[in-house]
């Protein structure tokens, strides 16, 4: 659907003049390493750490308690000797007694709703009954959400360790907005103790998780067999390795016919629900997968499950019989899917799986956690949107603790364009792509913007700053962008710190301006300007601010003005045409005059 979108943007796209050679400031660059190029591009020794977590857990359900030991294996692909260790223990954030309780956070605000990242009154937290290296008791020293493993002995380059953890929590009915249970559903992440990321850039990554920031973990591979009553459905990170002892016969049959098909298969139907398995008994359900950086999970006793297939991937969405309007669910799903896959790069895991729940929308590598949500559009946008996270981070793997906006940002982004081809003919699906252009007056206010970079814990406007600035700069980009320039690099850009790196597409407008650097290191006006020189300069870097608001008349011709500096100095100017105009419905344009929707929150 790249074409879609190009010939529509090419609407307005009537004006785009480059201006190379111009020049621009010159922004400060760290000197190259071995390790990373000083445009921040993997160099000829670049490196990560692995890890392999195997975890045995089990889920009481009568108590919420879920019990579980792991073993990690700690492999050190730095060249640096490791004195200790930093890992995580994000449970912690609900403890009343722990430094995380003690912060007087803001509130955050996200178009106008304030984000609870507390555990609502719940008292919980990890408990740790031990951690072990070669048998050797240790005793970590925890702040809070993290904690601290003096090793016995430094851990060498090229040399790997194994922890072994056992640990307890409570499973809080609402985990800081990420994770929790509502009734027989259990939604399961920030659940087991992890490694913080040791990296090239900044060494340990151990900035604690106080709810604002989401998540930067290593890559490695999970093995986790998790043992609840056996009339609970199982839904995870990785690949089931025992169908054969959990699933039923008839439900065995059913997924092989899913396999194949292109519409949604019942699993479970609404009769089954409630009617699977006995709670006498338990089951204990085996995942595995690779090239991942996390691993949760979703368990209920009432859930009905359809299935479909998109290629060799299985598309699952699992969901309570109160919400019978997820019956479109896998639609959604297997559409987004297959419009991100063809576009951006193609999906590597065998299954996604979104499970309908308490949590307003949450990614995790191959689970989602979606509300129910009221509408067909909210729906629609939550389901593909979390899904999207699967391309960004779960790929790419950047830094969300740090760095929102290029999740969301490029996340709302192939969003916009996901759910215009949705409700295509519709006067949403004809109106979403511009919406992030409306936001602009709204939220862009001289003084009071802040840069993209900013991170989680100081943003003022999420919404804005995370999500849909970040998507109108890549908007702008892809108006005029480098379509079709003969300029454009032809080796494949790397980006990110996950495993696969996305490759660049012959008309991608993102990965032609990540490989280019113009967007990482670059500055950026637009004008939505009915007059000359009413331009707006992106706020990329600590340093600039806003310099001016722009103010724009109903009914004035709207172009956008786009400038973006290199590096090395080097501008690039273009405009659009005024095909459109501020605030009114063009009944023949795409772009029409409807108010943003309220849309997803993480
Ligand atoms: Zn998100």
């Amino acid at each position: 659907m790249i074409g879609r979108l190009a010939n529509a943007l090419s609407l307005v796209a009537v004006l785009a003049v480059p201006a190379l050679g111009q020049t621009g400031p010159q922004l400060p660059l760290p000197a190259p390493t071995p390790y990373r190029a000083s445009s921040g591009r993997p160099g000829h020794a670049y490196w990560q750490q692995r890890l392999d977590y195997r975890i045995t857990a089990t889920l009481d359900t009568a108590t919420h308690e879920l019990r579980g030991r792991e073993l990690i294996r700690y492999t050190n692909n730095s060249p640096d000797a490791l004195s200790y260790l930093w890992m995580f223990l994000e449970q912690n954030i609900c403890s009343r007694s722990g430094i995380t309780e003690k912060l007087d956070q803001p509130p955050l605000m996200f178009l106008g709703s304030t984000f609870d990242f507390s555990c609502k009154e719940f008292d919980g937290g990890v408990t740790l009954e031990h951690v072990r290296i070669g048998g050797q008791e240790l005793r970590p020293a925890i702040y809070g959400t993290t904690m601290r493993i003096d090793l016995p002995r430094p851990l060498a380059s090229g040399r790997m360790l194994d922890l072994d953890i056992a640990w307890r929590f409570t499973v809080p009915p609402y985990g800081a907005g990420r994770m929790g249970r509502d009734g027989s559903l259990y939604q399961i992440a920030q659940w087991y103790p992890r490694l913080a990321v040791y990296d090239d850039v900044r060494g340990w990554n151990h900035d604690p998780y106080i709810g604002a920031g989401e998540f930067y973990l290593e890559y490695g591979s999970f093995d986790v067999s998790l043992t609840l009553p056996s009339n609970y459905t199982v839904a995870a990170t990785g690949t089931l390795r025992n169908p054969e002892l959990v699933l039923t016969p008839e439900q065995r049959s059913r997924l092989a016919g899913a396999r194949s098909a292109t519409e949604p298969v019942p699993i479970i139907t609404s009769v089954e629900a409630g009617k699977v398995g006995t709670p006498a008994r338990t089951a204990t359900w085996r995942f595995t997968a690779d090239s991942v950086r996390d691993f949760a999970f979703a368990a209920g006793s009432q859930l009905r499950w359809d299935a479909s297939a998109y290629g060799k991937v299985l598309i699952h969405t699992l969901y309570r019989p109160s919400a019978p309007e997820w019956e479109e669910a896998n639609r959604m799903v297997r559409d987004a899917l297959q419009y991100f896959s063809e576009q951006w790069y193609p999906y590597p895991y065998s299954h996604i799986t979104s499970v309908e729940g308490p949590i307003e929308g949450m990614e995790y590598p191959m689970l989602t956690f979606d509300p129910r949500a009221p509408s067909r559009e909210e729906r629609q946008w939550v389901l593909a949107h979390e899904l999207g996270h699967q391309w960004m981070p779960m790929i790419v793997g950047s830094n969300e603790r740090l760095y929102p906006w290029m999740d969301e940002g490029f996340n709302t982004f192939i969003d916009l364009a996901g759910a215009a081809r949705y409700f295509a003919g519709t006067a949403y699906g004809d109106s979403i792509e511009v919406h992030p252009l409306h936001l602009y007056q709204d939220h862009a206010i001289p003084g009071e913007e802040q840069p993209l970079i900013t991170r989680p814990v100081e943003v003022k406007d999420l919404f804005w700053t995370g999500y849909q600035k970040p998507a109108l700069m890549m908007q702008t980009c892809a108006m005029r962008c480098w379509e079709g320039s003969a300029s454009m690099p032809r080796s494949a850009p790397t980006y990110g710190h996950g495993p696969i790196n996305i490759q660049r597409r012959p008309i991608s407008s993102v990965s032609c301006a990540m490989h280019r650097g113009w967007i990482w290191t670059g500055t950026g006006e637009i004008g939505c300007s009915p007059r000359p020189g009413s331009i707006r300069r992106w706020t990329l870097s600590a340093g600039l601010r806003t310099a001016k608001r722009f103010f724009c008349r109903t009914g004035a011709p709207c172009c956008c003005r786009s400038k973006w500096i290199s590096h090395t100095g080097t501008a690039r100017e273009s405009e659009s045409g005024c095909r459109w105009r501020c605030g009114i419905r063009d009944p023949n344009s795409r772009f029409g005059s409807d108010r943003p929707r309220k849309s997803v929150v993480s």
